[in-house]
């Protein structure tokens, strides 16, 4: 049998027998005795709690080329005291490898064990090397940065050139720059009416129309007068000269003034005639308690609305009551904008409201949860099987049968949605898809939202950014499917009702 020996050594354990002389004197002769080939032999030191584990990975190495059949060591539990998850991954990658572990006098067949448990653990192994490797990608997307020569999606009136390194003007869409920036400077039009005037020319390069959105990004990004600059999680903002301008800085800066003096006469404006739209009219939102939709209702006076998130008029009745949930959006709508400003401000705070970091406990909850959604479905779909027998045994009048039958399937329907989200979200931890440099690229947008923004401005924005949402009476959850149509939620709070409040003073007075 061709061997390795594994030693690990503790600082904490200064017995004799654990010490590394002692261990190499017991192993080696062992090796010898049963007519053993030694390999080679690896050492690991463990000191204050933290095991260094290069020995252990040259040791890997070897048993995934196929070099041993087993490995020697003083005692099994001199390789349990590794951490679990390393303890794991060892058991795992020596048993796919027919790699038996041996001590002096016992051979062990890791053959046997827990397969569904080993796999688990190699899963959250693999995951974490992922999330390694994006680690990895974005340290390469700064240096490339630093080097001037830029990655990712350019804005579509560009291509990325392999040859050269660099982001070069598509020929046929050199014009949409000077064309908006005339627009915008010397004709003093606003970005809806830029947007008409472009597409009275041509789609955009993608094919879509163009809207308000794509002309104030190609008013404000630096991109086409060359710069491209990412701010990192870390807070380090790196610019370099990418892509091949299309403007010159001084228009840049130019439009940049046009753009603060307007704002302001739009807020001065915007008081006086509010265009009367709330943030959240073009995101789709549903009721948390019943699945159906909730609607931004505007109440009170044109110059000073009242928001209201509530059912539509149409009632319908499940579960046997009205479902009557009506939230004056004031007790959400400055949480909504300072949970924006605080998950573009760091990881830290962004944690508040969204799940970040799924660690095992979280993957480990979301299971439990697909199990329950699965199981509610296959007890639904039981119970419109028993109605049916009823149906079919005459006990039940066919009007109220289909009248049940219909509450059922709105129920699977329901709870059908629910699951499907969550296995997404399932998929997207899995393969590690989300980070949260990415999801600040993503929002990075929204990072001017309370200041630059007119009321409609800012309701498209959120209605790209989060096309959908939820509405519970204490929270409202915002959602983006941003990462290949993995939902990202946003939890952001909602505050007590003011007027509730004010009125229960007023009865207790
Ligand atoms: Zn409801």
């Amino acid at each position: 049998m061709r061997i390795a020996i594994y030693y690990r050594v503790s600082t904490k354990l200064q017995e004799k027998k654990f010490s590394l002389p002692a261990q190499k004197e017991e192993l080696r002769s062992y090796a010898h005795k049963e007519n053993w080939t030694i390999i080679n032999e690896f050492k690991d030191v463990e000191s204050g709690g933290k095991l260094k584990k290069d020995g252990l990975n040259a040791l890997l190495d070897l048993v995934e080329e196929g070099g041993i059949d087993a490995v020697l060591c003083i005692e099994q539990d001199r390789l349990s005291r590794l951490d679990t998850v390393s303890w794991e991954y060892l058991k795992d990658t020596l048993r796919e490898n027919k790699v038996k572990i041996a001590e002096p006098g016992v051979l062990i067949d890791l053959d046997n064990e827990d397969d569904v448990f080993i796999s688990d653990i190699k899963n959250l192994i693999a995951q974490r090397d992922k999330r390694n490797v994006v680690k990895k990608m974005m340290r390469g997307k700064r240096q490339r940065l630093r080097e001037g020569k830029g990655w990712g999606v350019p804005p579509f009136e560009y291509r990325y050139n392999k040859e050269s390194e660099t982001y070069e003007a598509k020929k046929d869409w050199k014009w949409t720059i000077p064309f908006i920036d005339n627009l915008y400077l010397n004709e003093q039009l606003g970005m809806k009416l830029i947007s008409d005037k472009l597409n009275e020319i041509s789609p955009t390069p993608t094919g879509k129309k163009w809207n308000e959105h794509l002309v104030h990004t190609r008013l404000s990004s630096k991109a086409f007068h060359g710069i491209s600059e990412k701010s990192f999680v870390n807070g380090e903002l790196i610019s370099a000269n990418v892509y091949e301008p299309l403007r010159s800085e001084e228009t840049y800066n130019q439009i940049q003034e046009e753009r603060a003096k307007r704002g302001k006469q739009f807020s001065v404006a915007g008081r006086k005639n509010s265009t009367n739209i709330h943030m959240l009219k073009r995101s789709q939102l549903t009721c948390g308690h019943c699945g159906r939709k909730i609607l931004i209702e505007t109440h009170g006076l044109k110059t000073k609305p009242l928001y209201y998130a509530k059912h539509g008029r149409k009632m319908s009745i499940k579960d046997g009551h009205v479902c009557d949930i009506s939230i004056n959006t004031v007790r959400f709508d400055s949480n909504i904008i300072q949970a924006l400003k605080e998950v573009l401000t760091s990881e830290e705070l962004a944690k508040k409201y969204i799940d970040i970091e799924y660690d095992e406990q979280e993957i480990n909850k979301l299971k439990a949860e697909i199990k329950d959604h699965e199981k509610t479905i296959t007890d639904l779909k039981g119970s419109a099987d028993r109605l049916l027998d009823i149906y079919l045994s005459g006990d039940l009048k066919k009007d109220k049968y289909v009248q049940k039958e219909k509450e059922i399937a709105a129920k699977i329907e329901f709870q059908e949605v629910a699951l499907n989200k969550l296995n997404r979200k399932l998929t997207a931890i899995d393969s590690s898809s989300f980070t949260y440099e990415s999801l600040y690229q993503y929002m990075e947008i929204a990072k001017n939202i309370e200041t630059e923004l007119t009321a409609l401005q800012r309701a498209q924005l959120m209605g790209t950014l989060f096309p959908k949402g939820i509405v519970y009476k204490e929270k409202l959850i915002l959602i983006t499917e941003i990462f290949k149509g993995i939902p990202i939620e946003i939890t952001v709070p909602i505050k007590d009702d003011p007027y509730t409040w004010h009125h229960k003073k007023k009865f207790n007075v």
